[in-house]
């Protein structure tokens, strides 16, 4: 199975039920997920409640390692502990980054730490939970990934134009200027999220709801993040963006 390919689960949406919980069939693989992690007692706990949901975990504790399972054997989801004794998790996000700009990536930081939430963000992870965490609350974060994962695509058709830039969802790539350049399953979905709903405000909190599906995220703070992420993909000008534009007070709404 290739990393590059994020559908590595291919039609596995029939096994997901409405709540998200798996029924495991045999002639469908398993959702895997890679636990990067050098904390016994966590990666034990995860691993444990992961897979009575009924997934397939995979975990080290190195981030070299990590780099080189997700290449090996691919993932449908990471988590990943920024703390590792060699490689730090900025630095394993990045390479695996560099050959799998898809796979959903949700770090664990230490509790406060915004900074590392948003250098986080920057090397592409998609999510962070904060240490200590409950396992509830890590297992709701990655049923949400595959529940907007399995959603059907096909209101949107496979390509979204916004300006000079095309979106490809199924591909997950931007094409500007004639380059290419890959985005990420969040920056995706909230391009998908922002166009359903073209011309209207969206409220952080209904993004957040709607993309992360937890109404308890602990800040409004990551979709500001990203959007400063995506308008500097697809902005002429990030700081005077024409395309998605600040509602004061409110949230954001996509013009195109
Ligand atoms: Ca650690």
């Amino acid at each position: 199975m290739s990393a590059n390919n994020p559908t590595r689960t291919g039609d596995g949406s029939r096994n997901l039920d409405s709540a998200g919980g798996i029924e495991i069939s045999r002639s469908v693989p398993r959702t895997r997920i890679l636990i990067i992690e050098d904390e016994p007692d966590i990666v034990r706990g995860l691993t444990d409640a992961l897979e009575f949901e009924g997934f397939e975990v995979v975990s080290t504790g190195e981030g070299q390692k990590g780099v080189q399972l997700m290449k090996d054997r691919g993932a449908d989801c990471a988590i990943l502990d920024l703390m590792l004794p060699d490689l730090n998790g900025y630095q394993v996000c990045e390479e695996i980054r560099s050959f799998n700009p898809i796979v959903p990536i949700i770090i664990l930081t230490a509790r406060g730490q915004e900074s590392d939430k948003i250098r986080g963000l920057d090397a592409g992870a998609d999510d962070y939970v904060t240490k200590p965490f409950s396992v509830g609350e890590l297992l709701a974060r990655i049923k949400a990934i595959f529940r907007r994962l399995h959603k059907s695509p096909a209101a949107h058709g496979d390509v979204i134009r916004i300006g000079a830039n095309e979106i490809d969802v199924k591909k997950h790539t931007l094409t500007r200027a004639r380059r290419t350049s890959p985005l990420s399953f969040y920056e995706v979905e909230l391009i998908k999220l922002l166009s359903e709903r073209e011309d209207q405000p969206l409220s952080r909190d209904e993004i957040l709801d709607k993309i992360w599906g937890l109404d308890a995220h602990p800040t409004n703070r990551t979709v500001d993040n990203f959007i400063v992420k995506l308008r500097k993909k697809i902005e002429d000008d990030h700081k005077t963006p024409r395309h998605i534009l600040t509602v004061y007070g409110l949230g954001y709404k996509l013009v195109r």
